[in-house]
């Protein structure tokens, strides 16, 4: 493997890649079901037969366990892959659309056509999953793709460029690696669509870009997620499954349960029991949790650092901060961090946190959770924990997020025929299964009619003889 440094001065070349890959659209657009399904397949068996070198490129990023790859990233992947296959072919296929009467005699369908060149920029916290699914849309869709991974997953970014170069000629697919100056200069060329997971601050960056050459663009972007626990949750299995979700990747994860809204009633019992569900994950047998296996690394100091800082502001603001071990800089090891006494001036309360600390507010009323989120950006995602239908309704009709669990986090993603993405802030556009074929795709209205006939001639010009009848 290419273990060379992503160095970000690659631009030279940029517009030159732009227009190879704009020459070679309408070739790609041509496509058919039949051609696209392969080049999906290769990609499928490709991932598949490495794994292990996924796996290792992965972990040289993040030390992230290879069972948490494989089911966060490569069998996603996969799943992906194999719905769009069972489904392109009626996602190509033309919508017939119905004729009102007054347009007797014609016919109507929507034909699903690629947008063309196409931009994918990628975050480095599933630096394997989130360059590589939305390439399934755009190929599946018939487009040209430029791919630029993140800079800061370095070694999977390289792996990424050195597969996909192994699967696509460089006229269909090419992966461009570099940082701020490369994806500035690739947001200058005149791509078609733009497709940005990342922060909010910098999806603003992309789209200000996008708007000079009114390229459209899907945008995955981040914020807080809530959990709100209601008095009536099951305390166990709502650990159980935050603690799943809280801590899988380190907390570095979009949809992770950012901090917990909590009924008071519940909330002590419910922080022991994360307490012990931790230990019972990370620690099983007694042992240190640092020890851990099955616990990623912050990707870097600087993120190390700004976490850090997170905790150092809550403590100085009164919190009360459990963490299940030591920190360790060297490492960039953080122990996952339960906080309580919880106050809204917290930056803990402001900003995504993107690691694995857990702050859990508690309220009387859940009037004043509601209150709590709606002041805060609209947020990818939303978790509930409650038995009673009422209690579900009433956060559902309270509240809006770009997806839901209810009794469950992180497992909407999981479901293609659900759409993924966020609201606002937290994103705009959607993605997976049917949602990211569309969104690599232009919708474009077609109508056919007879020679000779027309439903219209009644008001072509002179207008002088309908003027009267109007
Ligand atoms: P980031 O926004 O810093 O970087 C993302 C990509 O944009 C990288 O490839 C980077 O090189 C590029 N980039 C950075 N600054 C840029 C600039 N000024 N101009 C042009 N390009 C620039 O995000 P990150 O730190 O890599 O990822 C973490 C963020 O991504 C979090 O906010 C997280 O919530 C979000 N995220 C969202 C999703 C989702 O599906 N909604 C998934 C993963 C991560």
């Amino acid at each position: 493997m290419n273990t060379s440094v992503i160095i970000d001065n690659n631009t030279q070349n940029i517009e030159d890649i732009f227009i190879h890959l704009k020459k070679n659209a309408t070739t790609i657009k041509k496509t058919t079901v039949k051609e696209r399904i392969k080049k999906l397949e290769k990609l499928e068996h490709y991932i598949l037969d490495h794994r292990e070198e996924i796996h290792e490129a992965i972990y040289k990023d993040l030390k992230k366990n290879p069972v948490e790859v494989d089911t966060s990233e490569i069998l996603t992947i996969v799943g992906l892959i194999r719905h769009t296959k069972k489904h392109l072919k009626s996602w190509m296929k033309p919508n017939k659309v119905s004729t009102p009467l007054s347009m007797l005699g014609t016919s109507s369908y929507v034909l699903h056509e690629p947008k063309g060149v196409c931009l994918i920029i990628a975050p480095w916290n599933y630096p394997f999953y989130l360059a590589i699914s939305p390439l399934i849309y755009a190929i599946a869709a018939g487009n040209t793709v430029a791919i630029k991974p993140s800079e800061l997953s370095e070694h999977t970014s390289l792996y990424i460029q050195k597969m996909v170069y192994s699967l696509y000629s460089t006229d269909e697919v090419i992966v461009i690696l570099g940082g701020v100056g490369v994806s500035t200069t690739l947001l200058k060329q005149k791509f078609n669509h733009i497709f940005f997971t990342g922060s909010s601050n910098v999806g603003k960056v992309v789209m200000k870009a996008a708007v000079n050459n009114l390229a459209s663009v899907t945008l995955e972007l981040g914020g807080k997620s809530p959990t709100v626990i209601c008095k009536d949750a099951d305390l166990k299995d709502a650990s159980d499954k935050i603690t799943w979700g809280k801590f899988l990747n380190a907390g570095q994860t979009c949809i992770a349960p950012d901090y917990a809204l909590i009924h008071k009633s519940v909330e002590k019992e419910f922080v022991e029991q994360m307490t012990n569900t931790i230990n019972e994950f990370y620690s099983p047998n007694g042992e240190l949790i640092k020890a851990s296996p099955d616990l990623c690394r912050i990707i870097n100091k600087d993120h190390f650092n700004r976490l850090k800082g997170l905790l150092e502001d809550a403590s100085e603001k009164g919190a009360t901060i459990i963490m299940n071990g030591e920190m360790d800089e060297a490492s960039k090891y953080m122990p996952p961090t339960l906080v309580t006494n919880v106050t809204n001036d917290m930056r803990l309360m402001q900003e995504e946190i993107f690691g694995p600390i857990y702050p859990i507010k508690s309220f009387d009323k859940i009037e004043e959770a509601f209150e709590i989120i709606e002041e805060k950006e609209k947020p990818l995602a939303l978790y509930i924990f409650a038995k009673k239908k009422k209690t579900i309704k009433k956060v559902l009709q309270n509240t809006t997020a770009g997806g839901t669990c209810i009794n469950e986090t992180i497992l909407h993603i999981n479901n293609p025929d659900l759409p993924f993405g966020g609201i606002n802030n937290s994103g705009i556009g959607k993605s997976h299964g049917k949602y990211g074929f569309v969104g690599f795709s232009n919708q474009r209205a077609v109508l056919k009619n007879r020679v000779g006939l027309t439903s219209v001639k009644p008001v072509y010009p002179p207008y002088g003889k309908l003027a009267s009848k109007l």
